[in-house]
């Protein structure tokens, strides 16, 4: 039975990317595999505007990056400003400290964004740091922190800017050479509405050198060593996901026969306003700050003496899923997310079914 996904990922993929995806396999050591590798990279190298970046599809989920970012550019022991708006900022303090890295918070109340006045007083205060990480788009709170102007105060220090776009890439616009991020990652299941399994990333040059005088960088994640294979070979040291990356490429085809990149961003844009509205509407309440609105997820408060885990399962009855509350505002919001294949009347449908498992659950708009 078909369920209308309104999750955090894994989502629904475009009906073409499927079928698309139906293939027979074929050696990642092929001239074929070569040819659809690089015309992948270079669509998304396109599409993240990085043309001095150099584009690295690999075999993982997004956290892979997150390690391998820190694995590669960060010295031992040397110290990361980590920016956290909530869960997935945590995430990337547990890994500049479960490799050894010494992480420097600058936290901010849920819900809020990191401002970029709050980002140059930190970094005032920590010139020692190496690197400042930002999670682009909080997926637990349904902030899009301002990547833009973070990464620009970044750089006015002189610092590698790490940033998490998981929940962003595809859906927020990214600008890697002119906005001088020097790592960005993605996972596959979210905005580009994939399947699972495969990690996109744009690396500087100026995170290579730093790679070159990290002795113990490991295997998996050697950055250095998935570049050569790229070059050399267009092809990547460990086995890639073939199917997602021809999925990959068929997104990007797609993306450019709906009018390119602006025109696919504005369809994210506006779904997420649409949804925005309809919650509104509702008189239920946005968790996140105004004018950091995620255009992948919205966070609502729950209502008044209901839980999110029933609404949750109330609408799983009906055919749609929506997304748990996450982190530490678990239990005082849903979410519903609008990456991938969505269509208008799985949005009229979610919301007809919303408003009935409300009514029935007894919440009356006041
Ligand atoms: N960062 C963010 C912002 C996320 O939303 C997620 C997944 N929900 C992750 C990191 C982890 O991604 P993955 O599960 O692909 O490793």
């Amino acid at each position: 039975r078909k369920m209308r996904l309104f999750t955090a990922g894994p989502v629904a993929c475009f009906p073409e990317v499927l079928e698309a995806m139906k293939f027979q396999m074929f050696s990642h050591r092929s001239k074929e595999y070569q040819e659809l590798h690089k015309d992948a990279t270079l669509r998304l190298k396109k599409f993240l505007e990085a043309d001095k970046a150099t584009v690295l599809l690999i075999p993982s989920s997004g956290t892979g990056f997150m390690e391998a970012s820190v694995r590669n550019a960060i010295s031992p022991r040397g110290k990361v400003l980590v920016t956290v708006i909530g869960e997935f900022g945590n995430r990337y303090k547990e890994t500049v400290e479960r490799n050894g890295r010494v992480p420097v918070v600058l936290e901010e109340e849920l819900g809020k964004a990191v401002k970029p006045e709050e980002l140059d007083d930190a970094l005032k205060k920590n010139p020692d740091v190496e690197a400042v990480t930002i999670t682009y788009n909080e997926t637990s709170t349904g902030v899009l922190n301002p990547l833009r102007e973070l990464a620009k105060v970044a750089k006015e220090h002189g610092k590698l800017v790490f940033v998490d776009a998981v929940s962003a890439m595809g859906a927020a616009d990214i600008k890697v050479d002119a906005w001088g991020i020097d790592l960005v990652f993605a996972s596959s299941q979210k905005a580009f509405g994939l399947p699972p399994g495969l990690a996109m990333a744009a690396v500087s040059e100026e995170v290579f050198e730093r790679a070159r005088k990290i002795p113990e960088r490991g295997l998996y994640f050697d950055l250095l060593e998935i570049r050569e294979f790229l070059e050399k070979q267009w092809s990547t040291p460990t086995t890639p996901p073939i199917s997602i990356i021809i999925g990959l490429d068929v997104m990007l085809r797609i993306i450019d026969r709906m009018g390119g990149k602006d025109a696919w961003l504005k369809m994210y844009a506006e779904r997420a306003e649409t949804i925005r509205r309809r919650v509104l509407e509702f008189g239920l309440e946005l968790f996140a700050e105004p004018g950091y609105y995620s255009p992948t997820i919205t966070v609502v408060y729950n209502p008044p003496g209901i839980k999110g885990p029933v609404i949750y399962e109330e609408l799983r009855k009906r055919g749609i899923e929506i997304a748990k509350g996450y982190g530490k505002v678990r239990d005082i919001t849903f979410r519903i997310g609008h990456m991938g294949y969505i269509t208008q009347e799985d949005i009229e449908e979610l919301f007809r079914n919303l408003k009935e498992v409300l009514a029935s659950l007894g919440f009356a708009k006041r």
